[in-house]
């Protein structure tokens, strides 16, 4: 039974600050108390199990079973004395989230006493009940099996009492299950492509690790109106609501003061992030009122990425705690901005440096430029994988919708940058470099750091943005795995670096010098890739045409941008790589299709259940108080009446007309989604979905909202946007 409109805004009244201690203002004092991390390793291992950890880490080098022994034995006395009384393999299904499936360390002994047992074997591979998590088919139910395997490279951490222990998700084949295997393997191939192009610029860069520092996007709702909220609870997003007669016009909530009940919650959560050696640093309000955004310092992707799953975990607990509820959802109110994950990447070497990040001498600028011109030909060349890689339900009422990326894909990279590629390809020549040439390269390479200086362009409306020293790819959706996009743009990258060195190899057993091999490679690519460049409004209609005539794709929705995943050259790219068998990508694409669908499903049943359950009692009700009004006036007044009740039956006429419509839409709804649900084909029924369910829904949508704004507010039975949004 879900609460009444009246109840909830009377809780509301009640609600106060709940501030926590911190242990300590000195953040260091309590950061990362929570994590096996290598300075509790130093103390609880022996050196051998601790030398043969950190070589894993570092090397991806297999650990034997004794170093498994040794540092389960370690990680259980630690989480012990942590308050840990359970462990669990913590792995991430492709349903976008996280499982976990707890086990007690207990084991009975022969005298009827138990021990606290953990070894190298429990610690190293589990087999969860695995059979419900999604497999897009690739793993039939006879062979449901699933395994977990540890995944050393990202610390153990103790999560109120449990230990958890990040795993990769496989099927008894062997086949990928989850997000964070091909994300390993995408993290290893960027590895080596990155590392063997550095050669040519220094021989010590022997590890080029790809990082990434994402900002999350969350709306806060009190707990009470989000309970009297079916379509929030149920689908994450109010699927109507009048737009309130205050939006985001004013901008007056964007890095305006956190409002205090908020600010105790962030508090909160930033203490229990900190234990857990999440490095968050900011934290400011966002566009849409009670919409709020919060950023770590960027790590090394993988870890990052488990940081960020922990950390939307968090969120939601401890949003309980401050009666608030969390909405993650790309757009849980129309008419106001809706929520991205903005994913900032690049690649760091083993040696400290940013190769996104122009050095102080033709040396390393060159280096930058290698990387960067790369980076904008990998997009060029994939940009439909990219695109495909952040299309989801949510993210669907975003894209394009003039406050997000649009859904065509391109890169900004500032006008100085861009003149200088536009240089640089029109000042290489064909065949020998003159030495004449070569000095005015130099001194347009040159050029780089003092561009950047100054370089504070910024540019919103791009997918996209190149900000200094890394790209920042902003088309993610607040609720995704970020592994989905950081297993893409590394793959691309790894594969166009693979194409590069063999492209600038060539051009030396050629007889060309290195460094004009480079040069020459990398004009190519300017000149190549030049279409994904983009400077202007991507919000913009001339854009759209613009892109079209650049042959660029637009991919309106996720049903048609999933369609990318079953391409040969695709299947190719990941193959190729070796990260993901054509069998995984197929899988996974049959995966997002079928969420595409439940998602669309649940929506147009909920949306159906308010329209009728709830909005046509309402609007019942009111037509009845406007009849007994008019036939009350008629008997008072007699033929006086027709003149003095015009407003009253405009009223009844258009209630009469919007729960008409709304209730045929409804219909409608109901009897299209019992025959597209017969479609077997997946990809065939999401289209189908995201053709005629969407369109039916958003027409319930707008009656529903029209009805709300036409029926009397003492008897509207659900929470308003007005009230969602502006209360705390
Ligand atoms: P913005 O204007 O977008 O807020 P910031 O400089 O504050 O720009 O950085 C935004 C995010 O980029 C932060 O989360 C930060 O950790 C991340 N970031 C900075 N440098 C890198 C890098 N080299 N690799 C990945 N992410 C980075
Ligand atoms: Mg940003």
């Amino acid at each position: 039974m879900s609460l009444n409109r009246q109840q909830a805004l009377h809780d509301l009244l009640d609600r106060v600050p709940k501030h926590r201690e911190r242990p300590s203002n000195k953040i260091s004092e309590y950061f990362g108390e929570n994590v096996f991390n290598l300075h509790v390793m130093r103390s609880y291992l022996p050196d051998e199990a601790y030398e043969g950890i950190v070589e894993a880490m570092e090397k991806g080098t297999p650990i034997s079973r004794k170093v498994a022994d040794q540092t389960a034995s370690a990680m259980k006395e630690w989480a012990i004395s942590r308050g840990a009384t359970h462990y669990t393999h913590w792995f991430q299904p492709l349903t976008g989230s996280t499982a976990e499936k707890h086990d007690s360390f207990i084991a009975p002994t022969a005298d009827g006493r138990a021990i606290e047992k953990f070894d190298g074997s429990l610690l190293v591979q589990q087999e969860p009940d695995a059979s419900s998590f999604p497999s897009g088919g690739i793993r039939n139910t006879f062979e449901a099996r699933g395994y977990t395997l540890w995944d050393p490279t990202s610390p153990a951490f103790v999560w109120g009492e449990t230990l958890c222990i990040p795993t990769i998700f496989i099927s008894y084949t062997g086949h990928a299950l989850d997000n964070k295997m091909p994300l390993l393997k995408a993290l290893s191939a960027v590895d080596a492509a990155a590392t063997s192009v550095c050669q040519y610029f220094d021989r010590n860069i022997t590890k080029v690790n790809a990082t990434l520092g994402w900002e999350q996007e969350y709306f806060l709702v009190d707990k009470a109106l989000y309970a009297a909220r079916p379509d929030l609870s149920m689908t994450g997003r109010a699927l109507f609501g009048a737009a309130p007669a205050k939006g985001q016009q004013l901008d007056d909530h964007y890095f305006g003061a956190i409002p205090e009940r908020v600010s105790a919650f962030m508090k909160d959560f930033e203490m229990e992030a900190h234990k857990l050696g999440i490095p968050v640093t900011t934290r400011h309000n966002e566009v849409a009122p009670n919409q709020f955004e919060l950023a770590p310092v960027f790590e090394e992707a993988n870890l990052a990425n488990d940081h960020n799953l922990m950390l939307m975990e968090l969120l939601e607990k401890v949003a309980r705690r401050h009666d608030f509820r969390i909405l993650l959802h790309e757009k849980p109110f129309a008419g106001v901005n809706g929520s991205g994950k903005h994913n900032n990447w690049s690649l760091g070497t083993n040696t400290g440096v940013n190769l996104l990040k122009p050095g102080n001498n033709p040396k390393t600028n060159l280096r930058f430029l290698t990387f960067f011109v790369n980076t904008l030909a990998a997009l060029h060349r994939h940009a439909d994988v990219v695109r495909a890689c952040i299309a989801s339900v949510g993210n669907d009422h975003r894209l394009g919708a003039n406050e997000a990326p649009p859904a065509i894909m391109s890169a900004f990279i500032g006008s100085q940058l861009s003149t200088l590629l536009d240089d640089l390809e029109a000042s290489i020549k064909a065949g020998k470099l003159t030495p004449a040439d070569k000095t005015a390269l130099k001194l347009e390479i040159g050029r780089i750091p003092e561009v950047l200086r100054d370089n504070t362009d910024r540019n919103r409306t791009s997918p996209f943005a190149f900000t200094g020293n890394k790209f920042e790819l902003r088309a993610v959706g607040s609720t995704a795995n970020c592994a989905v996009p950081m297993t893409v743009l590394n793959t691309i990258m790894a594969e166009q670096l693979n194409r590069f060195k063999a492209a600038v190899d060539a051009r030396i057993d050629k007889g060309d010098k290195k460094d004009d091999a480079i040069l020459k490679e990398l004009q190519a690519l300017i000149k190549e890739s030049k279409a994904i460049r983009f400077e202007g409004n991507g919000y913009g209609d001339e854009w759209v045409k613009e892109a079209k005539k650049r042959g660029l794709s637009n991919f309106k929705d996720t049903p048609s941008a999933l369609a990318v995943w079953d391409r040969k050259e695709v299947a190719e790219l990941f193959a190729s790589l070796n990260v993901l068998t054509p069998e995984e990508l197929h899988a996974r694409a049959e995966v997002e299709f079928e969420k595409y669908v439940m998602k669309r499903q649940i929506e147009a049943r909920v949306i159906g259940d308010i329209a009728t359950s709830i909005v046509t009692p309402a609007a019942v009700a009111y037509q009845n108080m406007l009849i007994e009004n008019i036939s009350g006036m008629n008997e008072i007044f007699g033929k006086d009446a027709a003149a003095l009740t015009t407003s009253q039956k405009e009223l009844l006429t258009q209630v009469s007309e919007a729960l008409m419509r709304m209730n045929k839409a409804s219909a409608s709804l109901r009897e299209e989604r019992g025959k597209i649900n017969k479609v077997e084909d997946m990809a065939k029924r999401a289209v189908k979905y995201a053709d005629v369910v969407v369109p039916l829904m958003e027409e319930v949508a707008e009656q529903c909202a029209r009805l709300e704004q036409l029926v009397d507010n003492e008897i509207w039975p659900l929470p308003k946007f007005s009230e969602m949004l502006f209360t705390r």
